[in-house]
């Protein structure tokens, strides 16, 4: 992508009602647009991110066998009745409207009643067990604060899969692989060193459920952390009986500000008994279908790295996530100078390298700053003197030093 060509621009100052870190960097860098306080728009570097996030994630639940699929964002009253879920003074953060002839709507929040209902069409036999299903959403929540930037809008996207198994037996295969899933998912987005799996309330059926919480100092939740033994609880769970149970004492905890980036829920057979979700057993009796939910908030995941990442120059996204992962500037407008640049661009495309061309005749100063904001993780210059020394001015973003590098050993660097 040329820089000439990109309509996005970057901007030296955010909204002025924009506290939080995340998105003042992210709509400075020209990646996001805010409509309305926690509504933001992803623009095509902010897309590039997303859909690079969203691979990620994709690769790790199809490695579980989990199938793709897209719900709708109008839902059905009668769907979520069947739970006692439609009620504003259950689920308090519900978008609600009519249609034209006064039937009644929700603006999914959650799929995973309407995922269900739609599932009994299908789920008939033990033979049909296990599945699952997952799907990247945008959800629609009246939050009543969003104060943290793309950490928590009333719009945002999540992934959530849903499995269904025969019994607690087969759901708990099924878990502790979707455990082991999320945790490599969470550390080839490069925060997986500061997420912890931390043991929080389980409902009906399980002593606990489990939360991903990445350390975040903007983050909006507490959680109690024993670093060398790796265990980690949140508040609702903080009790002696618990602390007993996962042999820790409290004073031994320490507690650390975080993100709750994932959560992983078993549903026991609840939610199937509520909606009549069941098949037919070896036996050929009914029985009900054993459910577990779980989701990843795509975009906060967005939010806390560029939060956890950045310095005072801007964003710092990791090769894997950055929208482009060159950042090739051309200084002057010499012929030379021009024809090199242009054949760099060209020849790192083809070797499939990414790269955002900085082609505008702009100063070496206002293109280095941009390159620094926009977070890309390498950077290239090509000048004139560089031209007559033959190399290639190379920096990574997360260094001050710069390099003289010639075309091959730039390359290799690059494909690294
Ligand atoms: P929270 O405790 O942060 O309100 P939640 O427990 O309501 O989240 P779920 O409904 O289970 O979360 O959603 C699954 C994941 O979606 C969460 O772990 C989080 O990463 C993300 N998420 C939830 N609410 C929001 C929001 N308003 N904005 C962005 N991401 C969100
Ligand atoms: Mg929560």
């Amino acid at each position: 992508m040329r820089v000439s060509n990109l309509f996005t621009k970057t901007s030296k100052t955010a909204p002025a009602d924009e506290v939080a870190k995340n998105a003042q960097l992210l709509i400075r860098a020209g990646y996001v647009h805010k409509e309305m306080a926690g509504v933001y728009a992803y623009l095509p570097l902010g897309l590039r991110v997303l859909e690079n996030i969203k691979k990620i994630v994709r690769e790790e639940m199809d490695s579980l066998s989990s199938q793709e699929l897209i719900m709708t964002g109008l839902q059905r009253k009668e769907t979520w009745e069947t739970t006692g879920r439609w009620d504003d003074e259950v689920v308090d953060i519900w978008f609600k409207s009519k249609l034209k002839d006064g039937t009644d709507v929700g603006f999914g929040w959650s799929h995973e009643e309407p995922i269900i209902e739609m599932l009994k069409h299908y789920v008939e036999s033990y033979k049909d067990l296990p599945m699952s299903v997952y799907q990247f959403q945008t959800k629609l929540r009246n939050e009543v604060r969003a104060k943290s930037g793309i950490m928590r809008g009333r719009e945002f996207v999540m992934k959530d899969m849903y499995s269904c198994s025969t019994d607690a037996q087969q759901h708990e295969q099924f878990y502790r692989a979707a455990i082991e899933a999320y945790k490599r998912v969470y550390d080839r987005l490069g925060i997986g060193s500061d997420t912890y799996v931390t043991f929080a309330s389980g409902g009906a059926f399980t002593q606990f459920s489990h939360e991903f919480q990445t350390i975040c100092d903007a983050g909006e939740d507490v959680i109690y952390l024993h670093r060398d033994k790796n265990i980690a609880l949140n508040e609702e769970v903080l009790d002696d009986e618990n602390l007993a149970r996962l042999g820790v004492a409290r004073e031994e905890l320490e507690a650390v500000k975080t993100a709750e980036v994932g959560n992983i829920f078993n549903f026991g057979t609840q939610k199937s008994e509520d909606m009549d979700f069941a098949f037919t057993n070896e036996k050929g009796e009914r029985q009900l279908v054993h459910l577990g939910s779980y989701g990843i908030g795509i975009t906060r995941v967005m939010g806390v790295i560029a939060e956890k990442l950045s310095d005072d120059k801007g964003l710092v996204w990791p090769d894997n996530i950055a929208p482009y992962r060159v950042y090739l500037a051309r200084i002057g407008t010499d012929e030379s100078v021009v024809l090199a640049a242009d054949k760099l661009y060209d020849s790192l495309q083809e070797s499939g390298i990414s790269v955002l061309y900085d082609d505008r005749n702009a100063r070496p100063g206002e293109k280095f700053a941009d390159a620094d904001l926009l977070g890309i993780p390498h950077r290239v210059v090509v000048s004139a003197r560089t031209q007559e020394q033959g190399v290639f001015e190379y920096k990574k973003r997360t260094e001050t030093e710069t390099m003289a590098l010639d075309a091959e050993k730039l390359k290799s660097i690059l494909t690294a």
